[in-house]
């Protein structure tokens, strides 16, 4: 549901939160960024970004899970709209009103998501008319994950993660999210990541011919089988809890079991609608997980869901 600000005039934009089906990370490259290959997939978690004109910028938070998010201008979705003001020579300003339900620095990409909402919604708010190739740019300049999040469905991602193509699926995917107590800070799952292989050959990037076949034919068992995350180990490594979590959820059910990105939050893949209720109340009942949720993929990237007049 749309929880709206206290004044509703605007523009509402709806944005899915991300698990990568597959995360290959490869050695740091000379401006420190890490060369990724990942299939991105957008789930049905979603937060809402108001924008409302005002004389300036500010940021309000609403919603389940608003400790640890910037109420100021480092706040992502901010930094975006002021970025598209910027870019489009627009002099007006916003309040930006969040209504946050994805899970803050839980390696779902909720900031991003914010920022691809904020995009969307004053490209929507100021008639700019902008399309996704326009918007993408800025979207790149600001986080790896905001591009794949205007586009949502599912999708190969390169580079840092910031070129998206398509990727062909059949079927829905029924996920179950266990939420761990505290984040991890992407920066230092990566380094933990070249701390953990020291020395040793890694490869490009590539994403797995076999996982893309399997989601082209809607093969849920053939995806779960071929779940895979180089940044798992080094999440595990600073939140040990999490391997007791992988095992609880795969022990009730869970057909595979991943790390979501940089974590700590676990994605389980399960068989369908039943099996992902009965895997999260096994999950829930076991504490071993902060909080559990079900979403399903792929789903849309951001969209406007309310135009409200004054
Ligand atoms: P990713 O998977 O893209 O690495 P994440 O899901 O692990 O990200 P986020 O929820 O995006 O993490 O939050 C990472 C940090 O970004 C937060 O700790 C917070 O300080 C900052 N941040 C800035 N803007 C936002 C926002 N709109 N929502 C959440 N966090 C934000």
């Amino acid at each position: 549901m749309t929880s709206a600000p206290a004044s509703a005039a605007g523009v509402c934009v709806r944005v899915p939160a991300k698990v990568n089906v597959e995360l290959r990370v490869g050695p740091p490259r000379a401006d420190g960024f890490h060369p990724v290959a990942t299939v991105y997939q957008a789930v049905s978690l979603y937060d809402t970004v108001w924008v409302t004109p005002a004389a300036d910028w500010s940021v309000e938070l609403s919603g389940r899970t608003t400790s640890g998010v910037p109420a100021d201008d480092s706040n992502l979705a901010v930094r975006a709209a002021m970025e598209l003001a910027k870019a489009a020579g627009v002099r007006e300003r916003a309040v930006v009103h969040i209504g946050k339900e994805i899970p803050v620095a839980g390696g779902m990409a909720g900031g991003s998501a914010d920022a691809a909402a904020a995009l969307v919604a004053c490209n929507r708010l100021w008639g700019l008319d902008w399309g996704i190739e326009r918007l993408e740019p800025i979207a790149a300049r600001l986080g790896s994950d905001i591009p794949f999040l205007l586009h949502g469905g599912t999708a190969l991602g390169s580079g840092r993660g910031e070129q998206v193509v398509p990727a062909l699926t059949r079927g829905t995917y029924h996920w179950v999210f266990a939420l761990s107590h505290g984040g991890l800070s992407t920066p230092a799952v990566y380094a933990e990541c070249d701390r953990l292989r020291g020395s040793s050959l890694v490869p490009d990037p590539q994403p797995s011919p076999q996982l893309l076949s399997a989601l082209r034919s809607g093969d849920v068992v053939g995806v779960a089988a071929l779940l895979a995350n180089d940044l798992q180990a080094a999440a595990v490594s600073l939140h040990p809890g999490l391997g007791e979590v992988l095992d609880a959820g795969l022990r009730f059910g869970a057909l595979g079991g991943i790390v979501s990105g940089s974590g700590p939050t676990i994605a389980f893949l399960a068989a369908g609608h039943e099996a992902a209720l009965d895997l999260a109340v096994a999950l829930t009942a076991s504490g071993t997980a902060a909080d559990v949720r079900r979403a399903v993929g792929p789903t849309v990237g951001a969209h406007v869901d309310v135009v409200a007049g004054a």
